[in-house]
């Protein structure tokens, strides 16, 4: 072998061990997932523990923040975006992602077999993760049970300074009143919200727990919450919430009419994913009957499954006749409700 064979064969041998490495190299460092997650880490964490038993090849990356934040950060990155999957909770979130035209279409037999239909976006380009209900809670102790019936006789005289609400600037509150306007219309809805806001016994102030608190303490003695904060409340390691969770009990508003409003939590997949594949997978494994069951039983939220029930704390809460519609069409009313909540003084 002369000296130029011996260059050209040794030339061949470094180029292919260059692309063989970078090869490895690529693979290893695109065989990941990264999740924007509005959900906090100690539901996160046993699902991820959960699905990295059959997938120990890809690496997940979460960065958990404010929802809304999220929206603006993926708007601004656009294309060139490191994210994968939004997770998140409310449907408004989701159709605002989806409005702003960040999720991209995904396919997958799993998924609609999984999910029912009023459950996931019609495009499938959103699906719902887990249920969460908001119906009436109420004092135990001072409310005669009896006088409620539903959501709008909330607004009746009886109830005058009765009333604790948290602020309609957040989302829950939001989506109730778009709840309110699909089922009544926009008219009534506002007619309702007017007499409604007569009725609170103070500023509409703090989350949905501090409605609970405000009525153990003797501020008011009805409000509207998510029930995995009550049954969070209720094996709370705080005693003095534990105590509050124990002064009420939850009421199903709307058992004959239209159902008690539910919301969503859910997720999409990001319209620049450079991991649909890995992305799909994890969606899946979400709505798996195994990861189901860490939603109910970690968080008290609802499965969006028929076969997985509710914690036993849920459970106490009782059975009730749900809104039944497509759940996407509460996300499109969002703006309508924000008008006429902030026209009547619902801050
Ligand atoms: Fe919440």
């Amino acid at each position: 072998m002369n000296i130029n064979k011996i260059c050209f064969f040794s030339f061949i041998v470094i180029t292919f061990l260059i692309l063989f490495n970078s090869l490895v190299l690529e693979s290893k460092t695109t065989n990941e997932l990264n999740i924007y997650s509005g959900r906090k880490s100690f539901l996160i964490e046993p699902l991820i523990n959960e699905f990295k038993k059959n997938n120990k090849e890809i690496k997940i990356n979460i960065i958990t923040g404010k929802e809304d934040a999220f929206i603006e950060r993926l708007k601004l990155e656009g294309v060139n975006t490191k994210a994968d999957i939004l997770l998140t909770t409310d449907v408004a979130r989701l159709t605002r992602a989806k409005k702003n035209n960040l999720f991209r279409k995904v396919d997958s037999e799993i998924l609609e077999k999984n999910i029912p239909l009023k459950f996931r976006s019609k495009e499938n380009d959103w699906f719902g993760l887990s249920v969460r209900s908001r119906p009436i809670i109420y004092s135990n102790e001072r409310v005669n049970v009896n006088k409620l019936n539903n959501y709008e006789s909330l607004s009746d005289e009886i109830w005058k300074s009765k009333i604790c609400m948290r602020s309609s600037n957040n989302v829950y509150n939001q989506s109730l009143i778009s709840y309110m306007i699909l089922n009544l219309g926009e008219k009534k809805t506002e007619k309702w919200i007017r007499e409604l806001v007569k009725n609170f016994s103070r500023k509409p102030s703090g989350g949905d727990r501090d409605q609970i608190r405000a009525i153990a303490s003797g501020q008011c003695d009805i409000t509207v919450a998510n029930t995995y904060y009550l049954a969070n409340m209720l094996v709370s390691k705080n005693e003095k919430d534990r105590k509050a969770a124990k002064k009420v009990a939850v009421f199903w508003p709307n058992q004959n009419t239209f159902g008690a409003h539910i919301n969503l939590s859910g997720a999409g997949i990001i319209k620049y994913t450079k991991n649909y594949k890995n992305a799909v997978l994890f969606l899946e494994f979400l709505s798996s009957k195994i990861g189901q069951e860490i939603y109910t039983k970690k968080i008290n939220e609802y499965s969006i499954r028929n076969d997985v029930k509710p914690s036993k704390i849920v459970t106490k809460f009782g059975e009730f006749k749900a809104y039944d519609l497509n759940l996407e069409e509460i996300g499109k009313e969002i703006n309508k409700s924000i008008k006429l909540s902030s026209k009547h003084g619902w801050r």
